[in-house]
């Protein structure tokens, strides 16, 4: 199943996307929802972020290439972004005046992002997968200056905008088989495949779920690979999975 979160006219809804059709349904997609008769064509509606989340759990460190000279952390290392931050694809990130005036170097991290169907709480490795209602692509928007030099990671990763996810979100995915790719203004600068993540889905689904409740709608960034490199006004970030589609936000100045 591929699902978006549309907008036509003022009317915003939860679909179920078909070749190129988008079909209402009647509730989120991790709800009971009833599949309904009204259709809009892919091209006539505007996509947004796919889903609302509660809660966004994001995870640092969790591939090899992105280290540098760190250790792997010995368990998923979890912190929060805001709802407040999500946009969706074609939407612009925009960096703030401050973050400009001050010129923090700003990056992009290509991540997968799974959203939970479930609520998720004690959850064994063995059983997590089935907690998962499906994956998307994310862009864990980070200000790079801000996150070494604050106390907190507030602002340098969850000032508004800073969380892009979308196109769709698509169910019945292996998440050790996706292959992750970010670009900007076309050049690839991040490519490393799912399957080389330090803390895999189950693991981290185990984890977080040890602490803290999951509830259904939940989004969980997964980490980043490799070094993206800045990103300026003007610029073009592209996050592509496959088997998902591509996340594509212009980058502007607040
Ligand atoms: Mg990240």
């Amino acid at each position: 199943m591929r699902y978006v979160r549309f907008q036509v006219g003022t009317h915003v809804a939860y679909g179920v996307l078909g070749g190129d059709v988008v079909r209402e349904i009647t509730a989120p997609p991790y709800g009971a929802y009833k599949v309904t008769d009204r259709t809009h064509k892919l091209s006539e509606v505007k996509l947004l972020a796919p889903i609302v989340p509660g809660k966004i759990v994001a995870i640092g460190l969790n591939y090899k290439s992105h280290l540098g000279n760190r250790e792997a952390p010995k368990v998923p290392e979890g912190f929060y972004k805001t709802p407040t931050s999500v946009i969706g694809t074609e939407e612009p990130v925009r960096i703030p005046q401050a973050a400009l005036q001050e010129k923090v170097h700003m990056q992009p991290e290509g991540e997968m992002v799974f959203i939970m169907g479930k609520r998720a709480k004690n959850v064994k490795k063995a059983e997590a997968l089935s907690y998962v209602l499906g994956y998307t692509c994310g862009n864990d928007v980070s200000a790079r200056d801000w996150q070494r030099n604050d106390l907190q990671w507030w602002r340098a990763k969850s000032s508004d905008t800073f969380s892009p996810m979308g196109p769709v979100i698509v169910t019945d995915l292996d998440p050790s088989k996706m292959q992750l790719i970010c670009r900007i203004n076309g050049k690839v600068v991040q490519e490393q495949s799912t399957g080389d993540l330090v803390h895999d889905v189950p693991a981290i689904i185990e984890f977080i779920s040890s602490a803290i409740t999951l509830e259904p709608g939940d989004a969980i960034y997964t980490g980043t690979p490799g070094a993206p490199g800045d990103i300026h006004p003007g610029d073009v970030v592209e996050v592509e999975i496959s088997g998902i589609g591509v996340l594509r936000n212009p980058i502007e100045a607040e």
